[in-house]
């Protein structure tokens, strides 16, 4: 029964721990970007922040479980393929409401 106890605490442990790199990658990678969307300045919520893949073919970049496996200089090569854009943005960019290109000069 301890065991069992001291097992669920660890879990409950690690959890929080990838959590917390989680939230730290994604912090790390929200400033790598230039902490704001690229598009229309909105810095308000990091949560409303998506980094949106250039090359159509590859899915848009996340911080998910994944990505906390993965080394820093790897999520930055991956980083610079994206641009960081607020959710609005993101929506309108896959309606093709907004184009990108304005952005992907500013990119180079
Ligand atoms: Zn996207
Ligand atoms: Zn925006």
């Amino acid at each position: 029964m301890a065991d069992k106890r001291k097992y669920r605490d660890r879990a409950e442990y690690l959890k929080q721990a990838v959590d917390k790199r989680r939230k730290k990658m994604r912090q790390m990678a929200i400033e790598y970007k230039g902490g704001k969307c690229q598009l229309c300045d909105y810095s308000k919520c990091a949560q409303a922040l998506d980094f949106h893949h250039l090359d159509p073919s590859k899915k848009d970049f996340g911080i998910s479980a994944d990505g906390i496996t993965r080394a820093w200089s790897k999520i930055k090569a991956e980083l610079d393929k994206c641009v960081m854009i607020c959710a609005n943005c993101h929506r309108e960019v896959h309606s093709g409401l907004t184009q990108l290109s304005t952005v992907t000069l500013i990119e180079k």
